[in-house]
């Protein structure tokens, strides 16, 4: 038998190892070989950096011709200053070992900057094209994302919970979701943790949770996928939408607080800038429309008018930012809260971020009756909804919440033209596979 301790765990590469004359044995991906006539420079990609080495046949012994893009290696040498290296280290190589080769050479062009193929190209090779350093560096972004979330939430007294994607019932309404087979019983991909999210507030008073979800789109938009991930809260003894307003200022101050400590690495290959957020505006959404300049019996802003509205408060107040508030009901789920001075709106929000709705979110209806009766104004039968009635049968504390599109946020953060990329493997009409 044998035993297994922790000691000596296997280690990973940090730039504090880049100290001038420091020996040092890393394990990388050749990205690129610059032979120079006489000596080469060897990209060496890990994990998260790319870091430059030199090849000279005076230094290092073993066989130059090896060393080939896309080639798993470990080398070892030593670390000297290099002002025009990345980072400003470089590392002079005196061994290699090849790790692992591949059987063929990459069909596209990891080492260039930006990969520039075609998004099917992209979405075709994606196990490639995610080894471009830009396009990964899109997921450490989501993964900053992720983890500011959780670090504020948990600072703020919110529990993470994980609910079932399985479902019995829609959440959202709507034609966009999938329907399978559960055994011998209709069910449904979870559209949002909607409510779930909502059952835990009676619980716990706040949750939150990171988890996908899947909505059955079948137009090919730029800002649409099938499955996503959603960073949702819920919160109980709020007053009103606007406690969950100053919450998510709050946390998105400090997200961006957080990309910015722990992720330059990041920005610098993306090119990309943080937004500045002090306070954000809100306007009702007829006053949205008014300033889109649409039509006014319209019922919900199409993305032209998300341009326009934020077009216009970033140059009137510097915010990258705006919340629509008061949506018309009716346009709004049957869990949100009617407003108490026009029950034609709801106390529901949105959230748009350089020209594109991130957040929607708002107060809830924890009534009971109240429940029963919208979900009949609304030509919903709550018979279909025993179980989540439940929740409201047994008491629920005023509460409210939001879902925030992580690849939406990533999109914008990045300037990404397309979502796609904002996902690692994307589900679309046409992509079920990588
Ligand atoms: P849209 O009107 O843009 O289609 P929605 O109002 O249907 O979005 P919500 O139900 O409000 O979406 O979902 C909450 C958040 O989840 C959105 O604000 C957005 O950030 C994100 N989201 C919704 N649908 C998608 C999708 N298909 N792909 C990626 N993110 C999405
Ligand atoms: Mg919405």
């Amino acid at each position: 038998m044998k035993t297994i301790g922790s000691a000596g765990y296997p280690g990973f590469f940090t730039l504090d190892a880049l100290k001038d004359g420091a020996a040092i044995t890393l394990s990388a991906c050749v990205h690129k070989v610059k032979p120079m006539g006489a000596f080469a420079f060897v990209l060496l990609r890990t994990g998260r950096y790319v870091v430059q080495a030199t090849y000279t046949p005076e230094n290092c012994k073993d066989d130059f011709s090896l060393l080939k893009e896309g080639v798993y290696v470990t080398v070892s040498g030593v670390v000297r200053a290099e002002a025009r290296a990345n980072y400003g280290y470089e590392i002079v190589l005196d061994r290699f070992t090849v790790l692992s080769a591949p059987a063929e050479e990459y069909p596209l062009h990891v080492s260039a900057r930006k990969l520039g193929c075609s998004m099917d190209a992209n979405l075709k090779y994606r196990s490639v094209a995610i080894r471009n350093p830009h396009e990964r560096a899109a997921f450490k972004i989501a993964e900053g994302v992720c983890e500011g979330f959780r670090r504020f939430m948990m600072q703020n007294g919110f529990t993470e919970i994980h609910t079932p994607k399985l479902t019995a019932t829609g959440d959202e309404g709507g034609a966009n979701i999938f329907k399978f087979k559960y055994f011998d019983q209709n069910a449904f991909l979870a559209q949002s943790p909607q409510f779930y999210k909502q059952t835990c507030v009676a619980v716990f008073d706040r949750v939150f949770e990171i988890d996908p979800v899947y909505r059955a789109e079948k137009h090919n938009s730029t800002r649409h996928l099938n499955e996503y991930t959603g960073l949702d809260f819920e919160m109980g003894y709020i007053d009103s939408m606007y406690d969950i307003m100053a919450m998510e200022t709050a946390l998105l101050k400090s997200m961006v607080a957080f990309l910015a400590e722990n992720y330059q690495n990041e920005l610098k290959i993306t090119g990309a800038t943080l937004p500045t957020i002090t306070e954000i505006p809100a306007v009702t959404f007829l006053e949205a429309l008014e300033i889109a300049g649409g039509n006014k019996n319209k019922r919900d802003l199409d993305p032209n008018d998300e341009v326009k509205v934020c077009d216009y408060f970033r140059e009137k107040t510097g915010s990258e930012f705006v919340f629509i508030t008061h949506f018309p009901a009716a346009k709004r789920p049957f869990y949100a809260m009617d407003s108490k001075d026009d029950p034609h709106t709801a106390e529901s929000f949105d959230l748009l971020f350089r020209g594109l709705e991130i957040t929607t979110g708002g107060q809830r209806i924890h009534d009971y009756y109240e429940q029963v009766a919208k979900m009949k104004r609304m030509n919903l039968n709550p018979d279909d909804f025993a179980s989540y009635l439940d929740i409201f049968k047994y008491g629920m504390p005023p509460h409210g919440g939001l879902g925030l599109g992580l690849e939406r946020v990533v999109m914008k953060l990045l300037d990404l033209p397309n979502i796609r990329q904002a996902s690692l493997f994307p589900r679309d009409i046409n992509h079920l596979e990588p």
